[in-house]
């Protein structure tokens, strides 16, 4: 017959699946010789049984459930119950995976009329007595007959009133009976019962209660948030008590083995001296420092600090455990691994190897990459009083404050001015670009995770707050409305990107510190990955930010926001609106020296390091003004009668018509733009080994990697090829020095990838554009999806994540697979990464080690995520093998 009820003395930490984790870590520490009062547990299974059969508990873990109890009867050598000595049981929740508060327990089961006068008797303190009689009665009746809390609070209250005391300490035993006799009429007039004295009654009201709060609606939605499965049910310890509660020799309390905020080595943690266990958390009476403990209980303290180290060195983690002192003996009531801040987590984890306890490889696996990335951020002080306002989508991390403004030009002018500011905007567009550039942060009231700001502002290592919809945004005012909160252009506000917070003034931030444990960890990190990292960088800041962060390279370099700059958008726009070649190579020579600028920077700062430069991507429209604009501007000049830049202004339109494509994600861009005007890659081109030449003159050592965007035919990467190996011999010629150099393509079309060994004749390195290859390959466009039905696809679990954040390992990894491939069927040192956002996502970067690639490329600020996210590949692959 399955077994449904576990001896704390036969479970193991093993078992947590099945005995919980409180009831697994229980049996674990009897098992390695603590004072762990004795029990037995109830399973999981028999929990989902009990739902299963429709909240009914069967006959045979009735019967199981009583030899159990009988079995620490005589263990105990006490009774449920009983008017002489009675055993008193605590009866607590404890599910598989730790779900804080969610579920409930109960303590000092078994107290009725005769076994609480047992309880007196056994111990001679009636007041004892009667404080644990109605401390059951109360929390029996609020987790299984649903009473609710405030009505026995109001009856200690009436009773201390007449008293005219502050505390409970104060109250005597006669009191104590007075609010059990009051309660029990509470019961029985909200119940029409009566309080029940049948001590195996109450056990199983409780051991039912217990089950069910398995699905009550706290726990289902933290389940929800946790991502927690619904069927995992919890198990039920019953559990005999020890009374923390029997006067100044005994109390309650809390630890860390380590303090949790900081991951300092030195106990952490708060006690109340005669008091139950539900006390420190009820914030009834302020708990004491445990460093008081010290004095107060000397033997007790260092039992507990050896008892701390003794947990440590068995679970090899920082543990967050409860305790009691009856009379002045300690017992450990639970342990568990403590939840820890970022800081903490990269502290004890390097901590631990250097104490011998775990294994380099064990504190790469101990670091998760996400709470990396917390680390890299301004954050808000979490001891700072802050005002929050609204709630959005954390979208990017950090933290800013600044002044509110509308408008990306006002921004771009305050900025200029050196002034903080926050751009708040309904939603964003490439147009933004420059005032996202200039501010601190950005709000956005509509628009997902993945919406334009949140993708441009992770891009900077900005904090990004978006939609967020209980803010109205009222250009025309300038002003936007949250509640009742008028925020008005110039008022101060800051953001946290890591919560979604929109908080009211200025609040105090704290800066990012690259601990050094953080650094050795990385090296270690860096010691095992296979895969190399490098950082997509457009400016030499970014580059230099890289490069601190332990870049390996740049993976992208995109030159597009270098056309976008204001003071160079009027030469692109000549450019573009150029009638003769004459005028065309005007405009480009003028735009040629200012991206000279801009590589010779890049390169300066990579020294020694490969550059990836991908040639002009976005197609031509986005660098003139809208159509909609120009139409009222012409309007305006009409009636003006300003005739000159009427005519001017009438050409644009008409260019802007001309280049008006239905859908410009597959209209003239990347490199169809290379091979309809081949005076623009030449440009560019000329301006990279320019840039690299005059460097190379100087002994500085560059390594440029020309990247030829969108290709899906072998002949543009054979034409576009040639240009650029001629470009490069010219410029090189002039100069009279040689770089070295690489022509590789991007691949971010399906045809790419199933062409790829055709491309590999031509390309020495592939990288993989996954935010395109994703668009291409579900056929959709990323803006309008997320907009329209990628989150209800998501609510509804037809896809289990979003494609564009987490990488399709099946159908775009498919395909990536298929190009890795044939690629290096062809050219076996073809050198191939990554550098869609997906780059420095985890799961996404351990698909990436799966499938061989060289490297993955990411913004600056997750490259320390990604060097620990490919270390961990590695070490999971070598522990599967
Ligand atoms: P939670 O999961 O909410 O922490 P627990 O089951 O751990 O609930 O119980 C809360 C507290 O009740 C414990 O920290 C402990 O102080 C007290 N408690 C539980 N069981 C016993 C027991 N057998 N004897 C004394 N106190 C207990
Ligand atoms: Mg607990
Ligand atoms: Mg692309």
């Amino acid at each position: 017959m399955k077994k449904f009820v576990y001896n704390f003395k036969e479970g193991s930490a093993e078992m947590r699946n099945l005995l919980g984790g409180k009831g697994a870590n229980l049996a674990e520490m009897m098992r390695i010789g603590l004072p762990v009062p004795p029990g037995f547990t109830v399973t999981t299974e028999a929990c989902s049984r009990y739902f299963k059969e429709g909240e009914k508990i069967s006959q045979d873990l009735l019967d199981e459930i009583f030899e159990h109890l009988n079995e620490l009867e005589n263990a105990t050598g006490k009774k449920l119950g009983a008017k002489k000595n009675p055993l008193l049981v605590s009866v607590r929740s404890g599910a598989p995976v730790s779900m804080p508060g969610m579920m409930d327990t109960i303590l000092n089961l078994g107290l009725n009329d005769e076994s609480v006068e047992g309880l007196y008797e056994a111990t001679g303190d009636r007041r004892f007595a009667f404080d644990c009689y109605r401390r059951f009665i109360q929390m029996f009746s609020e987790v299984v007959l649903g009473i609710e809390h405030a009505k026995f609070e109001g009856i200690i209250e009436s009773i201390k009133k007449k008293k005219d005391v502050e505390f409970d300490t104060e109250l005597d035993d006669k009191d104590w009976e007075e609010v059990v006799k009051l309660y029990k009429e509470l019961i029985l007039k909200e119940t029409k019962e009566q309080f029940p004295q049948d001590p195996k009654k109450q056990l199983i009201m409780a051991v039912e209660a217990v089950f069910r709060s398995w699905n009550n609606q706290r726990a289902i939605i933290y389940r929800k948030i946790n991502k927690i499965p619904d069927d995992l049910g919890t198990a039920v310890n019953i559990q005999s008590m020890v009374f923390g509660n029997m006067g100044n020799d005994s109390g309650t309390g809390v630890a860390f083995t380590r303090n949790p905020s900081t991951g300092e080595k030195q106990l952490y943690g708060e006690f109340l001296l005669n008091a139950q266990g539900e006390d420190v958390v009820a914030g009834i009476r302020t708990p004491k420092n445990i460093e008081e403990l010290k004095d107060l209980m000397p033997d007790v303290f260092k039992q507990l600090v050896d008892v701390c180290n003794l947990l440590e060195k068995h679970y090899k983690d920082m543990q967050d455990i409860e305790f009691t002192v009856e009379k002045g003996r300690l017992y450990l009531l639970q342990t568990r691994s403590g939840k820890r801040t970022a800081q903490a987590a990269v502290k004890i984890a390097v901590d631990m190897v250097k104490e011998g306890l775990i294994t380099k490889e064990e504190a790469i696996m101990r670091v998760s990459p996400e709470q990396v990335a917390s680390l890299l951020h301004r954050r808000i002080d979490p001891e700072a009083k802050a005002e929050i306002i609204a709630k959005g989508l954390p979208a990017s991390p950090g933290a800013a404050w600044g002044q509110v403004v509308f408008h990306p030009d006002e921004a771009e002018r305050m900025g200029q001015q050196g002034l903080k500011v926050i751009l708040v905007r309904v939603e964003t567009t490439p147009d933004d670009i420059h005032g996202i550039v200039a501010a601190q942060g950005v709000l956005t009231s509509r628009g997902g995770m993945t919406s334009h700001a949140a993708v441009v502002a992770r891009g900077m290592g900005k904090p990004c707050v978006c939609g967020c919809d209980s803010i109205s945004v009222d250009y025309s005012n300038e002003e936007f409305k949250a509640g009742s909160i008028i925020v008005k252009k110039g008022d101060i506000i800051s953001i946290d990107g890591s919560t979604g917070n929109v908080i009211l003034g200025k609040v105090k931030m704290i800066d990012p510190v690259l601990s050094e444990e953080f650094k050795e960890l990385l090296k270690w990190a860096d010691e095992k990955r296979r895969l190399s990292v490098r950082a997509n960088a457009d400016t030499p800041k970014d580059a230099e930010i890289a490069r601190s962060f332990g870049a390996e390279g740049i993976g992208l370099c995109r030159t597009e926001h270098m056309f976008m700059a204001q003071e160079r958008l009027p030469y692109v726009q000549e450019m573009i609106m150029a009638e003769t070649g004459e005028e065309r190579e005007k405009a480009l020579s003028k735009i040629q020296s200012f991206q000279e600028e801009d590589f010779e920077g890049i390169f300066k700062e990579m020294e020694g390091l490969p550059v990836t430069i991908r040639l002009l991507d976005p197609p031509l429209h986005e660098f003139l003004p809208k159509e909609e604009e120009l139409i009222v501007e012409i309007n305006e000049l009409k009636q003006k009668g300003e005739k000159e830049l009427l005519k001017k202004k009438q050409e644009i339109l008409k260019r802007v018509k001309a280049l008006k494509e239905f859908n410009p994600m597959l209209g003239l861009r990347g490199c169809r733009l290379g091979i309809i005007y081949p005076e623009i890659y030449e440009m560019q081109v000329k301006a990279i080994f320019k840039a690299a030449c005059r460097l190379a003159k100087k002994g500085i050592s560059v390594y440029p990697e020309v990247e030829i965007p969108l290709v899906s035919n072998v002949n543009e990467l054979k034409v576009l090829g040639e240009m650029i190996q001629k470009t490069a011999k010219e410029v090189m010629d002039e100069e009279g020095i040689k770089v070295d150099y690489k022509i590789g393509t991007m691949l971010e079309l399906p045809r790419a990838c199933l062409i790829a060994d055709k491309l590999a004749e031509y390309a020495e390195f592939f990288s993989f554009g996954t935010n395109d290859l994703t668009q291409t390959t579900y056929g959709l466009s990323r803006d309008d999806a997320e907009a329209k039905f990628l989150p209800h696809y998501i609510n509804q679990k037809i896809l289990s994540e979003d494609p564009f954040i987490v990488l399709d390992r099946v159908g775009v990894g498919g395909l990536m697979r298929t190009a890795v491939d044939l690629g290096r069927r062809v050219n076996k040192n073809i050198v191939i990464g990554i550098c869609g956002e997906h780059g420095g996502e985890p799961n996404s970067i351990e698909f990436c080690h799966e499938i061989g690639l060289d490297y993955v490329s990411c913004s600056p600020f997750r490259v320390p995520v990604a060097r620990l996210a490919a270390a961990q590949a590695a070490l999971k692959e070598n522990m599967k093998k």
